[in-house]
């Protein structure tokens, strides 16, 4: 049976999500013991680093080391540098990506399904290395702040509502774009895997090794890589369900 979501006006418990309204400041959750101060004024829910002093490694390292933490001090108030962060995110996963991009299609389409007739030499590592970065770019551009994270963030907030959980979409969609980070190790690390890969069969380490337990492999991988980021998804949606604005002066 769905609930009532809380209003965004209402001051909700940070630790159990229990309603403070008319509760004085020095007081506690009734439910949960944690202080109103600790919920209302003093969350520790801050603007990024990227949005104060434009430190994007710094903002990009904690997001992909303690996304959860990240997400429970971040404040919901949107700012604009999110997107940027995002898209400029967005783009580094997509040099990340290239190699390893570049090297399957050559292998799919050389090895195991000669489909094209792509010429040897320069011109076709050219084609190869030309659509390798198309595809991630195209990837970026559909989740990117206004097309993949927008949607996602609309089917989260109508998904928070029929649960009763406070979950607007434009919070929903600024966490979002924080955690386009996460995208940013399992990007490398398929690239490596897959250079790797690439390295043994061409020095003759894998005789007889058929193409399909790449395959195989390539598919555990991303079956592995997408389950770890939609956990992480809702870990930081937990960690902003029930977050209270707060006052902060890079907000805007
Ligand atoms: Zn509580």
């Amino acid at each position: 049976m769905s609930r009532v979501a809380p209003s965004i006006d209402d001051l909700l418990c940070e630790g159990c999500g229990y309603n403070l309204a008319g509760l004085p400041p020095d007081g506690a959750c009734p439910e949960c013991g944690r202080s109103v101060r600790s919920s209302a004024i003093d969350n520790g829910r801050h603007a990024t680093p990227y949005e104060i002093d434009r430190n994007y490694r710094a903002t990009l390292f904690r997001w992909i080391i303690a996304p959860t933490r990240s997400a429970r001090g971040i404040s919901v108030g949107t700012h604009p540098r999110e997107n940027r962060f995002a898209w400029r995110t967005l783009i580094l996963v997509a040099c990340f990506a290239w190699p390893g991009v570049m090297l399957h299609l050559r292998f799919v389409f050389t090895s195991i399904s000669p489909l094209w007739r792509i010429p040897d030499g320069l011109s076709g590592w050219l084609t190869f290395a030309g659509i390798g970065m198309l595809i991630p770019m195209l990837g970026g551009f559909l989740m990117s702040p206004g097309v993949g994270i927008r949607l996602i963030a609309w089917l989260t907030s109508l998904e928070g509502a029929y649960w009763g959980y406070r979950l607007p979409a434009a919070r929903v969609r600024r966490v979002l774009c924080y955690l386009t980070s996460q995208f940013v190790p399992w990007a490398g690390l398929a690239s490596c895997l897959i250079m790797l890969y690439m390295l043994l069969r061409t020095q003759g380490h894998l005789p007889d090794h058929p193409p399909h337990w790449y395959l195989y492999g390539l598919s555990a991988f991303v079956v592995i890589a997408s389950v770890a980021i939609f956990a992480t998804y809702v870990r930081a949606m937990g960690a902003i369900r029930y977050a209270n604005q707060t006052q902060s002066p890079v907000e805007s």
